[in-house]
Order: C-alpha cells, then structure tokens, then sequence
C-alpha cells in the first residue's frame, strides 16, 4: 500500500506555496486550470509541509504513517540526504 495525495480542486487558489515548498518536487502546477496536481506522488516522504503550508487546507494524505517507517530504513535515509 502507498501513501496517497489528495489536492481538492475547489478548495485550492494556485498560490504554488506547496510547489515551493515540497522538498521532493511532488507538485507542479496546471497552468491551464491555475491548480497544483500531484505528479510525482511516489516521491512524497510524508514531511507534511505542504498540508500546513497550504492556506486553503486543500491537500490531505492517506496512508502516510506507512510511508514515515521508511525513516527508519538507513539506505531510505541515504536516498533522501540530496533533498534535505
Ligand atoms: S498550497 Fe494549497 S492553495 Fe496553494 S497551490 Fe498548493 S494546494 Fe493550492
Ligand atoms: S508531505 Fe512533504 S514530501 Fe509529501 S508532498 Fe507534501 S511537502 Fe512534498
């Protein structure tokens, strides 16, 4: 099972804060609709950021404390040095 990210299109305003934000380039934004979507949702390392940058409150996460174990994996933890 992996993590899951949910960007609510009614709720986000496009102000690319959690593109900024996200250490793992996980968003990008859709310039034709002025929304941010997931593109690489594989990446996400569940830091959360984006959920509290977010001044819409327009992303949410399923399945993410999974994804934190990998925290304890010290190969995961070698992977992620790059992004930090
Ligand atoms: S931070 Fe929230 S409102 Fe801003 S682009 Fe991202 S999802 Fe949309
Ligand atoms: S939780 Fe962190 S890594 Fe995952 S999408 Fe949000 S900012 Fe990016």
């Amino acid at each position: 099972m992996s993590l899951e990210i949910t960007v609510h299109e009614q709720s986000c305003r496009g102000c690319e804060l959690c593109i900024d934000i996200c250490p793992t380039k996980v968003f990008a934004l859709d310039e034709e609709k002025r929304l941010c979507t997931v593109v690489h949702g594989e990446d996400c390392i569940a830091c959360l950021s984006c959920s509290y940058i977010c001044p819409s409150g327009a992303i949410s996460h399923r399945d993410f404390h999974l994804v934190k174990n990998f925290y304890r994996d010290e190969e995961f933890c070698k992977k992620m040095e790059k992004f930090l």
